[in-house]
């Protein structure tokens, strides 16, 4: 089983949910966790991982990159699209890195061939062994373009565990939005969790979520977060009826959420008396049917 954890929006508590849900269903079964935001991971903050037991470069961008021999043409320059190439106070042509999606037009066109196209650094994978379990999580580089990529070689390296026997299941921390990182993390899952809470904004993000898990036809539920913060307000629920749609939790707030944050504990074992932490085990009985 591949579970992804997602929501439409950030700061809707889906890594919470995420990570309770892996400390109580690693209490008897082998569970791979994967941070699939890579562009702000943070389960390993909540999993208390301070050394990474293995940490890679990730290399799947191209750049380029000017040499000493450039006789500042120009040219490069007349056939940047992305508008890479800038002349410096000095007149000499230099390349914005963050800019540059490596396509080689500028090497192509330089007459004497002063640009030189090479690998870049996208991000880093990162492996930890918690006591929840295997981690894999990884952070792309500020600006970095191919953040899909990065989340889809996570995946590939807790799938291979998966073959390997070393886990049962994986479950998928999803970033928020319906980016290339998130159609990553849900591709080839077997159910998505939808986190939301009752809010119109939050309600519109989890149907463009909820779109977009139907498009790849993944089975898709549904947990409301700070359940009762909005009195009277039943938007999730008319959504959920209308689409035929499981509602398989109501978390309610909880001031011990943040607490469990700052202690760097999933909240079920910061707080196991809660009414948040027995919302989340009951979510947790739920989720353990499936496996
Ligand atoms: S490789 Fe492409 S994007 Fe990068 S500087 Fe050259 S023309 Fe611009
Ligand atoms: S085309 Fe080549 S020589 Fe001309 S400015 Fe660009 S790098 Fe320099």
């Amino acid at each position: 089983m591949e579970i992804v954890v997602a929501s439409g929006k950030g700061g809707v508590g889906k890594s919470t949910l995420t990570a309770s849900l892996i400390a109580l269903l690693s209490r008897d079964l082998k569970i791979a966790s994967v941070d699939a935001d890579a562009e702000a991971p943070n389960l390993h903050l909540l999993f208390n991982v301070r050394n990474w037991d293995r940490e890679e470069e990730f290399i799947s961008a191209k750049t380029a990159r000017i040499l000493d021999n450039c006789i500042n043409c120009g040219l490069c320059r007349n056939v940047c699209v992305y508008e890479a190439i800038y002349v410096d106070d000095g007149g000499n042509h230099r390349i914005k890195e963050y800019l540059c999606e490596g396509c080689g037009a500028c090497s192509a066109v330089c007459p004497v061939d002063a640009i030189e196209i090479s690998d870049s650094i996208s991000g880093w994978l990162r492996i930890a062994r918690t006591k929840y379990g295997p981690l894999v999580s990884a952070e792309l580089d500020v600006g970095k373009p191919n953040s899909g990529k990065l989340v889809t070689e996570e995946k590939r390296i807790a799938r291979e565990w998966q073959k390997e026997g070393a886990v049962e299941h994986i479950i998928i921390d999803a970033a928020a939005g319906i980016g290339c990182q998130v159609i990553s993390s849900i591709s080839g899952a077997n159910k998505v969790i939808i986190v939301a809470e009752p809010t119109p904004s939050s309600v519109s993000d989890m149907k463009r979520m909820y779109d977009l898990a139907m498009h790849f036809r993944i089975d898709t539920k549904i947990v409301i977060n700070k359940d009762g913060m909005n009195p009277g307000y039943r938007g999730i629920e008319e959504f959920a009826e209308e689409n035929g749609v499981e509602i398989i939790g109501r978390i309610p707030y909880d001031p011990s959420v943040p607490k469990a944050m700052t202690a760097m504990k999933p909240l079920v074992e910061f707080a196991p008396e809660s009414e948040a932490s027995k919302e989340i085990m009951r979510i947790a009985e739920v989720v353990r049917g499936w496996l």
